[in-house]
This record gives C-alpha cells, structure tokens and sequence, in this order.
C-alpha cells in the first residue's frame, strides 16, 4: 500500500519537475529570443550610425533589457538611429550582422586555438620543429573564422525579426571622457 502511495507521489513529484523544467526552458528559450533579437536592434543601430558617421566609434553591449552604448554619439542622432533600426531591419536583415561583433573575436579565438592544437600534437617532434605548422593553423583559423564568425551571427546570437519591439526613454552617462548610452527595448 505505502509504496503506491510512494509511487505516486514519486510520479506528482515528476509531473511537478518536468512542469518546472518545461517552465525554465520555455523562459530561457523566451530570454535568449529577446537577446537575439536586441543583439541585432544594437548592430543595425551602429551600422546606420556609421553611414551618417564613418568615422564613429562605438562599442556595445546587448543585454535582456536592452542594449548599451559606448563611445561619443549625440543622444537624438541614436534615438533616430535606434528607431529606424526598428524598421530597416525587415527590408536589410544583413544589418544585424556586424563584422566587428564580439561573437566574431569568440569564434576567431575558438577556431585559431583548436587549429594551434591539433597542428601542434605532433608526437616525436620538438615543440619548435612544429611551431611553423602551428602558426601557419593559426593563421588559416583566423582566416576560416571570419565567414564562420558571420554564420554564428546570424544563425545564432542575432534575429533580424524585431516586428513589436519599442525603443524606451535613452539614458545618457558621462564618466569622465567616456559617453555611454542605455537604450532600453520592450516587446509586445
Ligand atoms: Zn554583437
């Protein structure tokens, strides 16, 4: 009889834990859609940035409220940017693709460091007689990890679908010489 019982309530206590599980990942999968789709609102922003500002030089960081800004941008000219990255990006989803993305430095180190490894486990061969080779796989992982850096992007850390996104009130900070932004992004 107890062992029913315990059957039972081993199999509650399942159907609670795999509610709670389906319940986290269907949160994660939720918070990882709004990163990726931030991530590309943040990088269409600096690329049409830098179309009216070659010269601009800017670093960003997306997180799942939003996306921050550093460097020297004039608060409207991002607010205007930001917005028309809202609506550019349905016509040109390539703008949430940018060739200077952390992602890209990631996969470059990812793909140079594994080439390095295996070019270098030689057996029976001193580690100097090999270090040509090395860096020669470091070179053509470097190379090789450019368009893979690209594919990364867009496949994974960037969705260009940003329909229902709304930029919110910018927040402008000054530390010194360093201007940073926060531009906050809520959807529907
Ligand atoms: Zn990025």
């Amino acid at each position: 009889m107890s062992s029913i019982v315990y059957a039972s309530q081993e199999g509650k206590l399942a159907e609670t834990c795999s509610g709670a599980f389906a319940g986290l990942a269907a949160k994660s999968r939720g918070l990882l859609h709004t990163i990726r789709r931030n991530h590309a609102l943040e990088h269409a922003t600096v690329h049409l940035l830098a179309r009216r500002a070659p010269t601009l030089h800017v670093v960003g960081r997306t997180v799942a409220r939003g996306f921050y800004l550093y460097g020297d941008v004039d608060t409207q000219s991002l607010r205007q940017a930001a917005e028309e990255a809202l609506t550019e990006l349905g016509r040109e989803p390539e703008l949430a693709v940018h060739p200077r993305c952390g992602t890209n430095l990631a996969i470059t180190a990812l793909v140079a460091g594994l080439a390095a490894f295996v070019a270098g486990s030689t057996r029976g061969r001193s580690r100097l007689a090999t270090l040509p080779r090395v860096l020669m796989a470091s070179l053509w992982g470097v190379l090789l990890a450019q368009p893979l850096g690209h594919i990364v992007q867009r496949e994974l850390t960037t969705d260009p679908n940003v329909a229902g996104g709304r930029i919110g009130e910018i927040r402008r900070t000054q530390s010194g010489k360093m201007t940073a932004h926060f531009v906050p992004i809520s959807w529907e």
